[in-house]
């Protein structure tokens, strides 16, 4: 099997992770990805240990390090903290999932700089601005279809292109994709000393969800670096090209999509930074002076409306040479903020099986049976409970549920 090769559609999250643990296990792959190059897109990301084992097995020891140096500092609380408009504590809960390490527990990363601490090593290996099409399947190959006209052949094929996977409506197209009818503005806001200072303490809690009326909410984590990026960047991986961070509040606007807020916008998705601020200014007007302070402050150009949109998690399908990790099969709304997490788990677990097929001579396609049975046993559950709209229920938010520890 000394020529094996594996084609990766999608240089995402999990996609460059799986590219990354392929080359750790000698395996060669390609990774297509529809993007010029590693592009904004959101901003910060929740890690536990579920994403953190994972990167941890797939990355070289010098870039798993740098993304620990890189993730946020631990805050007082490690806790998801739910306040009302008037930052009013309601009650905390733990994060979900294990933690990351005793020393750094549940932390947080910039997802621009995962994505290019991932990249780092693989400039021969991912190809930017080439969308995948389709594939064809020809006996013990597939064959990957590119939009410029030309393919590639594979002996396996890994769906790593997200919520649209053109391959998994190909391969399964009887799942559905659901839109929760929700909108999200997602920004950041420059968190410069003076701001910091003036804002309340428990906006640094850890990921802060604040309830509103009318159906808004506004969700809060701030990314300050355990260490400055492109300090850290010189001092673990001098070749990789990793751009310096500023400190920043991730601030996410979540509005229904009829809401009246939004009246004013003909067409969400074109509308620039300027025109969507006074959307947020507008949904946050009344709460909290601190809140009012941040809907102010926000840095416009930073400004991205997402749709939350999900999968409908199915019990199984036919094992084949095309597999699939994330949100190409388990796309979740962010609730829990783990999709990040079992993309990455998803990555490392295939890798794992890729390598156990190829030098213990396993059965590849039940290795690959077996990857898509755990992917299910270990994702499903939380990829069902974050489907649904109780998924915050306040009653598991406890007063005093996650005590202050440091700061
Ligand atoms: C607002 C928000 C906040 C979130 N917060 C968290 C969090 O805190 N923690 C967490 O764990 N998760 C979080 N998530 C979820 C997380 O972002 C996703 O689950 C994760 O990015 C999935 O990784 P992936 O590799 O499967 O897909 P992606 O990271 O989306 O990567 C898919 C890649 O495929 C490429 N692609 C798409 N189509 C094609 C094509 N035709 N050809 C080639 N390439 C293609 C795309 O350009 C992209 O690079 C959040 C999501 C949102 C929307």
């Amino acid at each position: 099997m000394s020529s094996f090769h594996v084609l990766i559609a999608g240089g995402g999250i999990g996609g460059l992770c799986l590219a990354q643990g392929l080359r750790k296990a000698g395996i060669s792959c390609t990774v297509y990805e529809a993007a010029p190059g590693i592009v904004q897109a959101g901003y910060r990301l929740h890690m536990n240990a579920t994403g953190g084992n994972a990167l941890k097995q797939c990355l070289p020891d010098n870039l798993y390090e740098l993304y620990m140096r890189t993730s946020r500092t631990t805050p007082r609380r490690e806790a998801f903290v739910l306040i009302d408009d008037q930052c009013q504590e309601i009650g905390t809960r733990p994060h979900l999932g294990p933690d990351n390490d005793p020393r750094r527990p549940h932390t947080a990363v910039n997802r621009r700089t995962l994505r290019q601490i991932m990249y780092s090593g693989l400039d021969d290996t991912v190809r930017f601005g080439q969308p995948v099409t389709g594939y064809e399947e020809h006996g013990d190959k597939v064959r990957l279809l590119l939009a410029d006209g030309t393919s590639a052949e594979g002996d396996v094929l890994v769906a790593a292109d997200g919520l649209h996977s053109v391959i998994r409506r190909q391969r399964l197209p009887q799942i559905p994709t659901v839109d929760t009818g929700l909108r999200s503005l997602s920004v950041r806001v420059p968190l410069t000393a003076d701001l910091v200072a003036s804002l309340p303490d428990i906006l640094f809690d850890g990921f802060v969800l604040a309830l509103g009326p009318r159906n808004v909410s506004l969700a809060f984590g701030a990314y300050q670096p355990r260490r400055p990026v492109a300090e850290a960047a010189a001092e673990l991986a001098p070749e990789a090209a990793i751009d310096d961070v500023d400190p920043y509040l991730m601030m996410n606007c979540v509005i229904d999509e009829t809401s009246a807020y939004l009246a004013g916008i003909p067409d969400l998705w074109t509308a620039t930074g300027d025109e969507l601020h006074p959307v947020v200014r507008e949904a946050v007007r009344d709460w909290h002076p601190a809140l009012t302070e941040l809907a102010e402050r926000l840095d416009p150009s930073t400004l991205a409306p997402m749709s939350v949109r999900r999968l409908e998690p199915v019990d199984t399908w036919p094992t084949s040479r095309i597999t699939f990790l994330g949100d190409a099969i388990h796309a979740m709304p962010p609730t829990f903020g783990s999709g990040a997490n079992t993309a990455l788990r998803d990555a490392a677990c295939l890798a794992q099986a890729l390598e156990r097929a190829t030098t213990d001579k396993s059965d590849l396609l039940t290795e690959i049976a077996a990857y898509e049975r755990d992917m299910r046993a270990e994702v499903w559950p939380i990829f069902r409970a974050s489907a649904d709209p109780r998924a915050i229920d306040q009653a598991d938010f406890l007063p005093d549920g996650v005590p202050v520890v440091n700061r």
